[in-house]
């Protein structure tokens, strides 16, 4: 009895303590002068390594940049992948994750959500001429990455295809042009981002074939409220001030792949 009484007791510490550490990465962030920010690097425009100056650069870079600034503070990257984000939030390695997630009502069990900072939708990239209809996909093979939510819905889109789940979306790619896969799916803007770096574009197509609606928002620890004021604060005025839309022009816009 006492044993149980004494561990229950210590859990509940423990889970204050934990909450208490992550309870105001605002005022750390602050003290420590730097944001350490989770972002994809093979996420072409979100979050990819510009090949010149071999930094990570992109959509997601660029509103953390304004995070930062508005709080004074420099920006860290880290790269995340899919699969790591949340577990290296949850960990604690970064303060914040800005790298093409979704908001889900699943994932909102363990973090919170900024407000929606950009809306797209899952298809799929083939080679031209071979898929016209969802229906085409069913009993194929399809690569996608671990973690995402494209893996998710790709699985009851399509029930009899095999989901083949990469580290990356790059990877997928690749077993595409190798003929490993039919098709890769995720967000039509990551599609159109890695068909914008392929050297072969004409090889390739988007067919008109949206199987879900997929809302971005930045990631913070759950409860973190601080940080999550700062940062749909910093969203809010990047909207009002045109930045946002800047940003978007710049990765999005005519003149970009
Ligand atoms: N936006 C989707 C997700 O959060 C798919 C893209 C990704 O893997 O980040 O899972």
């Amino acid at each position: 009895m006492k044993r149980w009484g004494f561990m229950a007791w210590a859990l509940l510490l423990s889970l204050s303590l934990g909450a208490a550490a992550w309870g105001d990465t605002l005022a750390d962030v602050k003290a420590k002068g730097v944001l350490v920010a989770g972002i994809k690097d093979s996420a072409p425009p979100f979050g990819f390594i510009d090949p010149q100056t071999r930094a990570i650069v992109g959509y997601d870079v660029d509103f953390c940049k304004a995070i930062a600034k508005k709080l004074g503070v420099k920006l860290e990257i880290k790269a995340v992948t899919s699969a790591t984000r949340m577990p290296q939030l949850i960990a604690g390695n970064i303060d914040l994750v800005a790298a093409t997630m979704t908001i889900t009502a699943e994932r909102a069990k363990q973090i919170d959500f900024s407000y929606v900072y950009f809306l797209t939708g899952q298809k799929f990239l083939t080679k031209k001429g071979t898929v016209g209809k969802l229906a085409d996909l069913e009993g194929k093979k399809i690569g996608t990455a671990k973690g995402s939510t494209s893996e998710q819905n790709a699985k009851k889109a399509l029930p009899t295809a095999t989901i083949l789940s990469f580290d990356d979306y790059p990877s997928a790619f690749l077993a595409l042009q190798q003929g490993k896969v039919v098709a890769v799916t995720t967000d039509e803007s990551m599609l159109a981002g890695l068909l914008g770096k392929a050297p072969n574009k004409e090889a390739f197509e988007i067919p008109d074939i949206r199987i879900s609606d997929e809302p971005y928002g930045l990631g913070i620890r759950k409860g973190d409220k601080g940080l999550l004021d700062a940062v749909n604060a910093t969203l809010l005025e990047m909207e009002k001030s045109g930045e946002a839309a800047k940003v978007f022009e710049k990765w999005f816009g005519p003149k970009t792949d």
